[in-house]
């Protein structure tokens, strides 16, 4: 059997997408998000779905200690449960700040620390870590949300060498606008008006499908080439 991939937020968009995928290519998955009927619903075989929360590093751990025992050791895991709270930083709530930084960045954290020291034990294992194109250049009522992505980005790449000599690879992945529920996280309706505009004028841009497939790509690699970034949107983006 191929080796056992672990997809956060695989409950909607981008996260349910690369399940797919992952699963189409034979591989068992251990799927997490928090609403665990969403998971259950895809019915992926070789699948253990369970509800954890990214920012709870105990349930976290505990639910790849369990997926390792009945699919062996994880070879990757793809930290992709992320939220878009969109606000204008004079009058934005401050919890929302926390809220993303939790899970934007936490939860990548938490994610990276459960399948470490086994992977740099072994010698082996990917990380793939979803960022953003707002995690290369600012966007207007982005800041938080920024500052989240620029941080994943910064993570990335300090953890990336410092894993290297294990020969554990750790990539990047930053997408454009793609159709997904991730707006549906944004409470200013005026701001949710204004990024839908914008969505218009690059409508029918990339899908959750092609953002799997640009991590598919670099999983597939061998384990001595390690992409360390794709950025991808669709072609008419600024
Ligand atoms: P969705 O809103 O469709 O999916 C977000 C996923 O994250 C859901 O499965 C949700 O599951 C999960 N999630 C949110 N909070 C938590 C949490 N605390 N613990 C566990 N899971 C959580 O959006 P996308 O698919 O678009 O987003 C996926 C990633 O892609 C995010 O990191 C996002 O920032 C990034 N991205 C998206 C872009 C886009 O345009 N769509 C562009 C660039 C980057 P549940 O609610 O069931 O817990």
């Amino acid at each position: 059997m191929k080796k056992l991939v672990v997809i956060t937020g695989a409950s909607s968009g981008i996260g349910r997408a690369t399940a797919i995928k992952f699963s189409e290519a034979g591989h068992p998955v251990l799927l997490l998000a928090r609403r665990l009927e969403r998971l259950e619903e895809l019915n992926l075989p070789n699948s253990m779905c369970r509800r954890v929360d990214v920012t709870d590093i105990e349930s976290f751990k505990s639910a790849i200690n369990e997926a390792e025992e009945k699919f062996g050791s994880v070879d990757c895991i793809v930290n992709n449960a992320g939220v878009m709270l969109l606000g204008n930083i004079q009058t934005q709530d401050p919890i929302e700040w926390k809220k993303m930084l939790d899970v934007n960045v936490l939860g990548v954290l938490n994610g990276i620390k459960c399948v470490l020291d086994s992977m740099i034990k072994r010698n082996e294992g990917t990380i793939v870590n979803i960022s953003s194109i707002a995690g290369r250049k600012s966007f207007a009522d982005h800041a938080a949300y920024c500052a989240t992505k620029f941080g994943v980005h910064g993570l990335t790449e300090t953890i990336r060498e410092e894993i290297a000599p294990y020969n554990v690879r750790m990539t990047t992945i930053a997408p454009g606008v793609v159709e997904t529920e991730l707006l549906s996280h944004t409470t200013s309706d005026t701001i949710k008006g204004g990024y839908e505009d914008w969505k218009k004028t690059i409508e029918g841009g990339i899908f959750p499908e092609d953002i799997a497939n640009a991590i598919f790509y670099a999983y597939s690699q061998p384990q001595t080439v390690c992409i360390r970034e794709i950025v991808l949107a669709k072609t008419q983006q600024g």
